[in-house]
């Protein structure tokens, strides 16, 4: 996987045939306490000192990934819009930079249903994001949450839920990586023999959870499953020398990942 170009909201990438694009979105600040280790507990005084800290909290990137095969768009998380902090939001904007018209997405899937992942379905005026969108895709165990979100209205008949290990494209495969959410997924992209995994939430701070992939989120719903699920995806990843993805992993959020020591290490592309 190669960088093809990049600009303060966006980085685009060749993967065999395919461009991948890095979207920024904004993102999120959050306190430290929100990590967790085992037993669900929070750091304190102890915050290991790696931990990067922007003014006294966590800052989450929030990226969404467009695939694009020359002929469609489909676009993996939209961003929060307007739904959250004004800090995102900036997808439009990252797809205008990354030169892809928004007519082309004709395919929306999402890792899960939170809102930083969802509601760049729809503009901060009120308008469809995708004129042209064909296929509405959300994980078949969070239908009902998707559903519940009273702003995407309009969508909650047209959402489709996929399974986990359903081909939702010609070289996208959703793979069950559940924990963070009932049916948070990762998607598994392949072209000419080149790999990336697009992992959604699977970690919130890079700073920390590479190292050691034993520290949890508090948003994570199930601590131990998100807990296997991140060792698991690292593992594979690492193993099979995919790059990977992150919805969270500082922008651009695309790279390497290799074991080191008794946890991973990850190199940025
Ligand atoms: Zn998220």
């Amino acid at each position: 996987m190669q960088r093809s170009g990049s600009g303060d909201n966006h980085a685009s990438y060749k993967l065999g045939a395919l461009t991948i694009a890095s979207l920024r979105d904004g993102y999120v600040d959050m306190p430290p306490t929100r990590l967790r280790r085992a037993g669900n507990k929070q750091f304190g005084d102890d915050l290991p000192p790696q931990v990067r800290l922007v003014g006294g909290s966590l800052r989450l990137s929030v990226n969404a990934f467009a695939i694009d095969d020359g002929a469609d768009v489909t676009l993996i998380d939209t961003g929060a819009s307007n739904a959250w902090h004004p800090s995102m939001g900036r997808l439009p904007v990252a797809l205008r930079e990354a030169g892809i018209a928004v007519d082309r997405v004709g395919t929306v899937a999402f890792t899960h249903t939170h809102l930083d992942h969802i509601h760049g379905l729809i503009l901060p005026d009120g308008e469809d994001a995708f004129p042209r969108l064909a296929r509405l895709l959300v994980p078949k165990e969070e239908i009902g949450m998707f559903r519940a979100e009273a702003r995407l209205e309009r969508f909650h008949e047209r959402a489709e839920a996929f399974e986990a290990g359903q081909r939702i494209g010609a070289n996208i495969e959703a793979l069950g990586a559940p924990g963070h959410e009932v049916g948070h997924t990762c998607f598994r992209i392949t072209s000419h023999g080149e790999t990336v995994l697009v992992w959604g939430d699977i970690v919130h701070v890079p700073s920390m959870q590479f190292e050691h992939p034993e520290i949890t989120w508090e948003f994570d719903g199930d601590q131990e499953q998100a807990r296997a699920s991140r060792l698991r995806m690292m593992a594979l990843a690492a193993d099979n020398m995919y790059c990977v993805a992150g919805a969270h992993l500082d922008s651009p959020g695309v790279g390497r990942i290799t074991r080191s020591g008794t946890g991973f290490r990850f190199d940025p592309l």
